[in-house]
């Protein structure tokens, strides 16, 4: 064989492996994840055989202390920017945002970001078009499609470069997300009430972690299928109320794919079903959070009243409040608590 006909037949293979890279599955997830469901599956046996109450409780606490980093962190904050936090504030979402270890938070948010403005097509990286099972976790065991790589390439993340809370977990997050999500939280246990390693591991680590991973994809697959749609009716995301209890408040999602730049991602309700809310409304009223968008009553009629009418006006979809494409009337007549400068 020449070098010319080498050369073809390497190009062929290359040529052969990038048209269905996205579709490639990566083994190494499919293990992890897998693993990761059988031990949590253990825990829930060790918890009512020999797990004592106080690391349930533990992991229970872990595991909304872990959501709330995501919750009103990755997602309300740095994603959608529909509110301001103060340094402090910042330090305590990245501590709880690391203990959830959904990876750093630039990711997440750019992940995030591409669910909303490019909603159930291929540069969505969980395209809930594709089924429950691919927008629930199928999404994270084969490679990305090639459009989430173009199409995030227009996504502007400068905003999250330039805040050094967020800088600090992308680039000690090797370090820092083994020891907060998995070393610590089995220590502690084992060293505060004599709990045994295995029990620490399978309930306060493994079946904790799993538990919140589920919950949070529960958003992205049954939030995205199943719920009214009282605010637009020509999309998928609904008002799911099981997936707002779990997701301390994540399941009005209708409403949050309608206005994600509102703060409390819903119109209505309390905080029993909307306990990020709650986390929000209380660091607003020392100082902590500021700047809160919210959606004014006359806006949200207004859209409602559009819903059985094809929306001609707003084709282009905003990711939250900095985005350019953000209608300018919603800008003008939004609510801002809290206001600062
Ligand atoms: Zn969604
Ligand atoms: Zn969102």
């Amino acid at each position: 064989m020449d070098e010319s006909e080498e050369k073809t037949i390497n190009r062929k293979i290359f040529t052969k492996q990038n048209k269905n890279e996205h579709q490639a599955i990566v083994w190494r997830n499919v293990i992890l994840f897998a693993y990761l469901h059988l031990a949590a599956l253990y825990g829930v046996f060790l918890i009512f055989t020999s797990a004592k109450m106080h690391t349930t409780v533990f992991a229970i606490f872990m595991y909304q202390v872990s959501s709330i980093g995501i919750t009103a962190g990755a997602h309300r904050l740095w994603s959608h920017r529909a509110y301001k936090a103060k340094w402090p504030l910042r330090v305590i979402l990245i501590i709880f945002n690391t203990i959830a270890f959904q990876n750093h938070v630039y990711e997440w948010a750019r992940d995030h970001r591409l669910h909303h403005k490019y909603s159930e097509t291929n540069a969505d990286p969980h395209n809930a078009n594709r089924g429950f099972f691919f927008s629930h976790v199928g999404w994270l065991l084969c490679r990305k499609h090639p459009d989430i790589m173009e199409k995030g390439r227009g996504i502007d993340m400068s905003d999250l470069l330039a805040d050094p809370i967020v800088a600090f977990q992308k680039k000690y997050y090797k370090f820092l997300m083994p020891l907060l999500c998995f070393i610590l939280p089995t220590m502690l246990p084992v060293y505060c009430w004599s709990e045994s390693w295995a029990n620490s591991w399978f309930v306060a680590t493994m079946f904790r972690y799993t538990f919140s991973l589920n919950v949070t994809w529960l958003v992205n697959s049954a939030a995205h299928m199943w719920g009214g749609r009282p605010y637009d009716r020509f999309i998928n995301p609904a008002e799911n109320i099981s997936v707002a209890l779990l997701a301390l408040g994540e399941g009005w999602h209708n409403y949050h794919h309608v206005f994600p730049w509102d703060y409390k991602a819903a119109e209505l309700g309390d905080y029993k079903l909307n306990m990020t809310t709650a986390f929000i409304d209380f660091f607003a009223e020392i100082g902590w959070a500021y700047d809160l968008k919210t959606v004014s009553a006359a806006t949200v009629r207004k859209r409602v009243e559009r819903t059985g009418i094809d929306d001609v006006d707003n084709k282009n979809l905003s990711w939250g409040w900095d985005d350019k494409d953000l209608p300018q009337s919603e800008r003008e007549a939004a609510t801002i608590i809290n206001k600062q400068g």
